[in-house]
């Protein structure tokens, strides 16, 4: 399998093929600015000293200050994270929003840490990097192992060294700074393009059937936004495994059990089945929402969905997307379906800069119009060229910074 790193190469190579880039953008493009490393060593609660690798990858900045989360994992590496920073710059590209692209983490299993050694942690990364980020520069925000605690205690010990700054990350607390609607926005805007994109194949949500790998924040907030559509959920899936019921799962139970129970294990709410039968259940539309690499050449061939909707990070592998290709399954590009939250994000950074506040219903109008505006221009792209809707996200992205690049010059 490719690495995370040539996986994202690929997708932007086949874009930059089909616009004719020069090879000097395509060099400048896919150079990241700079490239973080740094060690960040604590002391663990029974007094001995434990050293962590932390990255920050900051890809490009030429629409604007690079934004891209933060993930806390085991398996982060230079390559994914760097991968990831990628992609970040052309979601931001995609969605219209003034930002570059960057990602960073910790290779860490937050397991085997306790509350107070997560918040030394995060601290201490923060004091080896605060001078290479900020408002205007690079901001983070919540990703995988990461969440609205992570980004107050961020914001604390960046305000130490440059006073007053809640823009310098998003995903706060809605208590502090934080703004309404984010946590929800990501699954919000997964679920908002599913709607359009069976809309522009004739199908409507009532009669389609749907199944959600990964039921953490992304896959809860879209399995409840396609269900209060009148979809029919048929399949949902953690860590643990999955549960099918072909009548359709009552999520707001589902819910309920994962808040009390922290994991989707022994829900009665169905059948059991396994993280691999979710993917080639025989449903309308299949979204991943958990982990990359998920859909391979191993399984492409007995996905029988067709309709994806990548609502994880790079759940596609290059193979896997030919072989959809080939056998006409949709699929909408990570790139596209999950730029909510970026989105949101950067509705949480104008609030922090104006210290004004919308309220809910502003956040979602504005999510919805700029998703929807993002998806008929990518769709519109897909017609015009003959290229599949990836191929078509990644034109208008790298379009965008390109032109940025040479209007501003290096
Ligand atoms: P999360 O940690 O809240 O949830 C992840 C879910 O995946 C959990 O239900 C977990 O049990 C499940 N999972 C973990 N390992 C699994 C495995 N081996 N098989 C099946 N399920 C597994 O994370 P999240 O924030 O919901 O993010 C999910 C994906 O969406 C990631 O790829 C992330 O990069 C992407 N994403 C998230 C956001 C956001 O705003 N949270 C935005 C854009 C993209």
């Amino acid at each position: 399998m490719k690495s995370a790193f040539e996986a994202a190469q690929q997708y932007f190579d086949e874009a930059a093929t089909v616009m004719d880039l020069s090879h000097s953008m395509r060099d400048l493009l896919v150079t990241p600015e700079r490239e973080i490393k740094v060690q960040v060593p604590i002391k663990r609660d029974n007094g001995e000293i434990a050293t962590f690798i932390g990255y920050r990858m900051q890809h490009n900045s030429a629409r604007g200050p690079m934004k891209g989360g933060l993930r806390y994992h085991h398996e982060v590496n230079a390559d994914e994270v760097l991968a990831l920073a990628s992609l970040m710059t052309w979601k931001t590209a995609v969605v219209d929003i003034p930002y570059g692209g960057a990602k960073g983490g910790i290779s860490v299993n937050t397991k085997d840490l306790s509350l107070d050694e997560l918040e030394r942690l995060t601290r201490r990364f923060v004091d080896e990097i605060h001078d290479l980020f900020g408002p205007d520069k690079d901001i983070p925000a919540p990703d995988m192992g990461t969440n609205a605690q992570t980004m107050a205690w961020i914001m604390n010990q960046y305000e130490k060294f440059h006073g007053f700054a809640p823009a310098c990350v998003t995903g706060k607390p809605v208590e502090l700074y934080g703004a309404e609607g984010r946590e929800e926005a990501t699954g919000r805007g997964v679920g908002t393009l599913t709607l359009a994109l069976l809309r522009k194949f004739g199908r409507s949500i009532e009669s389609s059937t749907v199944a959600i790998q990964g039921f953490g924040n992304v896959g809860t907030f879209t399995a409840s936004y396609l269900h209060k559509a009148g979809g029919k959920v048929v399949a949902i899936s953690d860590v643990s495994g999955g549960v099918l019921n072909r009548a359709g799962i009552d999520i707001q139970a589902a819910l309920d059990w994962v808040t009390e129970k922290k994991s989707l294990a022994n829900f009665p709410g169905g059948d059991r089945i396994t993280n691999e039968e979710l993917l080639t259940l025989d449903v309308d539309v299949l979204i991943p929402a958990a982990l990359g690499n998920v859909l391979t050449e191993d399984n492409a061939k007995d996905v029988r969905a067709k309709y994806i909707v990548e609502a994880a990070n790079g759940p596609t592998t290059p193979e896997a997307d030919t072989i959809f290709r080939q056998r006409e399954i949709s699929v909408l590009p990570d790139i596209l379906a999950n730029a909510g939250g970026v989105t949101v994000s950067y509705f949480e950074w104008v609030q922090n800069q104006q210290y004004f506040r919308w309220d809910l219903s502003r956040v979602r109008e504005e999510l919805e119009r700029t998703m929807t505006r993002s998806f008929d221009k990518v769709w519109s792209i897909a017609n015009e060229k003959k290229v599949p809707l990836r191929t078509a996200a990644y034109l208008l992205g790298i379009g965008r910074v390109s032109r940025a690049t040479v209007l501003g010059g290096i």
